[in-house]
């Protein structure tokens, strides 16, 4: 005998539903494109995985305020229909010349007591890279990063070699003074005095920094710029510069850029991971960084950000916050530190 059906509020309104989506199809795709309009452009922006504490409201609206500025230059470039290329270094431009982020200006210090700057940009059309490694006297490692791509038969250059060519290239370059944020300065004395190479995941706010945009022509670039780990080893090099590593762009699936310990980016591949899961299990670009960020890093390791192929942002991370910041052609433009 069959049992006597009862029908909770909840089956009633799911086999409406159906009988809805089977009825009227059409109608209601009509309807999802009409409410979602599709997206022609994005771009999401990071200022490293290691934040302030919450409570320090002055340091909170500067942070602001940079990053909706970064992220404004990169959204209007992209707005007038300009690339994807130009929209990440220009966004990352902005905080390499802010002292608030480890990028440029702002750069955290060696164990030498020197500054050392990594940086890399990728072109999701072909793959293409650039990156620099270690330089010492450039303003804009990450435009460097671009003319290694662009002018050389090389991805990366470091060290002396990166900054010769910068020399050859004209690009800007400053005494070591210009390096020097008295904020960063006792963040190494700290650092020593603990004897620890500090990052994204202690409670200093070490805010490396990083873009990935899909333009209107459907390109996807990404670019990360950074100063690395407070008191690292002089000589070391993170993540930030390697592509597959701390970025990664790819027209197939996304855009990436990456934020913490460079070692595990490293080791783990982050940011080629993400678009790997896109292709090969076809996950979205949010599940896929959500599966590398809390099952393949260790807990308090970093995060990344990102936009995939049809202009979703993406971003996660596993520590107490990241600066971060996404925008779109649909109208979409938000910043966050923490989880809000
Ligand atoms: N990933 C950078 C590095 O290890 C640091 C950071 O993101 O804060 O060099």
């Amino acid at each position: 005998m069959t049992p006597p059906l009862h029908l909770t509020p909840l089956a009633v309104f799911r086999a409406a539903s159906l009988a809805l989506i089977a009825g009227l199809g059409a109608a209601t795709a009509l309807a999802q494109e009409e409410t979602s309009p599709r997206v022609e452009y994005s771009i999401a922006i990071h200022g490293g995985a290691g934040v302030i504490a919450p409570g320090d409201e002055e340091m909170e609206r500067q942070y602001r305020e940079a990053l909706e500025e970064a992220l404004e230059i990169g959204r209007a470039i992209l707005e007038d229909g300009g690339t994807a290329l130009d929209a990440v270094e220009q966004a990352v431009i902005r905080m390499e010349d802010d002292p608030l982020f480890n990028a440029g200006r702002g750069s955290v210090f060696t164990n030498a007591g020197t500054n050392e700057l990594d940086a890399s940009i990728m072109d999701g059309r072909d793959r293409d890279a650039g990156a620099v490694a270690g330089v010492r006297t450039v303003k804009n490692p990450i435009s460097l990063a671009r003319l290694v791509m662009t002018e050389t038969r090389h991805v990366l250059l470091a060290a002396d070699g990166a900054d010769r060519f910068a020399e050859e290239m004209e690009v800007e370059q400053v005494e070591p003074e210009y390096f020097y944020v008295e904020r960063r300065w006792q963040q190494l004395q700290r650092a020593r005095e603990r004897d620890e190479i500090t990052g994204a995941t202690e409670d200093e706010d070490t805010s490396t920094v990083g873009a990935a945009a899909l333009d209107r022509h459907g390109n996807l670039a990404a670019a990360t710029s950074t100063g690395g780990l407070t008191n690292k080893r002089f000589g070391r090099v993170g993540d930030s510069p390697i592509p597959g590593a701390g970025t990664w762009a790819d027209n197939a699936t996304c855009a990436v850029s990456g934020t913490g310990r460079g070692e595990i980016f490293i080791r783990h591949t982050v940011a080629s991971r993400v678009g790997a899961l896109m292709e090969y299990r076809g996950l979205s670009i949010q599940e896929a960084m959500d599966e590398v960020v809390f099952e393949v890093m260790p807990e308090g390791t970093g995060g990344v950000i990102g936009v995939s192929a049809d202009g979703e942002i993406g971003w996660a991370y596993n520590g107490r916050g990241m600066y971060r910041g996404g925008a779109d052609s649909t109208g979409r433009f938000e910043i966050a530190i923490w989880e809000e």
